[in-house]
């Protein structure tokens, strides 16, 4: 019987040999258009900072005003006493901006969507989730209980033979990304909703990549698909990625966020985020209307990017929004084409299985509001110079 070490050691070793093998960055340098690693000055073209919110100096006005009000640590869980006056601001905030009653904040965004799946589904219901959905939705689906099926990508005709093909008397939930996190693509939610209004099925809509970028006032991919929560019962997003700070929020109606607030173990059984981040959360919410140049900026960069991207022949995948992948294929040659990027002094992330299916790795290319047209320039020239050696 190998012990721990050999197995370990094991999974190790085959993960080198397959390039799959994971390493992390260390920032020296906060999150931005350009970032320091190991003393040298890279263009970065990974974050999923789409506004260019992480370092803004209201947001971080709002997190140093919040410590010295609040303190840092929230100290308890929000049912215990660790809910304060920024949570409460901040949730009433998102509440507005996606024109729902009631948000209800979690501390991930990992959190959100296997506390809300946990908590909605049991055993007997049917679940079905689009094949390309973030790990959080297929893990939180998998441990609900719930009979767990997947959905070819984007395909609503696909979803209706199965909702068809399922007990008829069963509760069903329909889950996907409103804008998937390594394709970039959106998912059809116009379609998607009159399908589950068909079928007497709730649509739960992950909008971590949609959230402030799309929509009228940065509302999301829901509004943007003209969705009430009617018809869209179930929206969850996140605070880390276009809003620069951390932490996550299912928004919808009454019963559902005080079913959250009783049932949900990811809610009750975890501490509060720390109430600056919550003021910090606040200042962004507010960045989206004050700053609206800056969804309009980074929408002009994605059209400057594509239009790049195609006159050089790269293989561009079919997104509009800010995540641009340029597909490779083999997870090695991924590895390469991100290596030689990265010695011109442009980080861009290579993507392999299992976070997407073998055979599809890619170069996940992400464009922020706070990169100029220079710096993308930039980028498609070292691309091309890249692309001439590696594909
Ligand atoms: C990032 C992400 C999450 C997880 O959010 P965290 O706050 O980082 O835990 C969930 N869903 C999608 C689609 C994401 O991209």
């Amino acid at each position: 019987m190998p012990g721990f070490n050999e197995r370990l050691g094991a999974v190790l070793a085959q993960r080198r040999r397959d390039d799959l093998y994971r390493q992390r960055l260390t920032l020296e340098s906060s999150q931005g258009p350009r970032v320091r690693v190991d003393g040298r000055e890279y263009l970065n073209f990974c974050s999923n900072d789409y506004l260019g919110l992480a370092a803004h100096p209201q947001v971080v006005a709002a997190l140093r005003a919040g410590a010295e009000r609040y303190g840092v640590g929230s100290g308890a869980s929000h049912l215990v006493c660790g809910h304060s006056t920024p949570h409460r601001e901040l949730e009433e905030a998102l509440a507005e901006l996606t024109g729902r009653p009631r948000a209800l904040l979690f501390s991930s965004g990992y959190a959100a969507n296997t506390g809300t799946l946990t908590t909605l589904l049991q055993s007997g219901d049917q679940v079905f989730q689009d094949r390309l959905n973030h790990a959080s939705l297929l893990d939180g689906g998998l441990h609900s209980g719930a009979r767990f099926r997947r959905f070819a990508h984007n395909n609503v005709t696909d979803l209706e033979h199965k909702i068809i093909a399922a007990p008829p008397d069963s509760a069903k939930l329909v889950v996907v990304d409103g804008v998937f996190s390594m394709d970039g693509d959106t998912a059809p939610l116009a379609d998607l909703a009159a399908l589950c209004q068909q079928h007497n099925a709730w649509l739960m809509v992950d909008d971590a990549h949609g959230i402030g970028v799309m929509g009228e006032g940065g509302a999301g991919s829901v509004t943007a698909a003209g969705l009430d929560s009617a018809q869209a019962p179930v929206l969850m997003a996140t605070l880390g990625k276009a809003l620069g700070c951390a932490g996550a929020f299912v928004a919808g109606d009454e019963l559902l966020i005080e079913s959250l607030i009783q049932g949900a173990r990811n809610y009750i059984y975890t501490t509060a985020m720390p109430p600056a981040v919550a003021a910090a959360g606040l200042a962004a919410v507010r960045l989206l209307a004050t700053e609206a140049w800056r969804r309009e900026h980074l929408q002009q960069l994605i059209g400057r990017f594509r239009a790049g991207a195609e006159a050089l022949g790269l293989p561009l995948m079919d997104s509009d929004s800010a995540i641009q992948p340029l597909q490779i294929g083999d997870a090695g040659r991924a590895m390469a084409f991100s290596a030689a990027l990265r010695q011109a002094g442009f980080l861009v992330g290579a993507i392999r299985p299992p976070t997407v299916p073998a055979g599809t790795s890619r170069l996940r290319i992400t464009l922020t509001a706070a990169h100029t047209d220079a710096e993308v320039d930039a980028l498609l020239s070292v691309l091309a110079d890249v692309a001439g050696e590696q594909l």
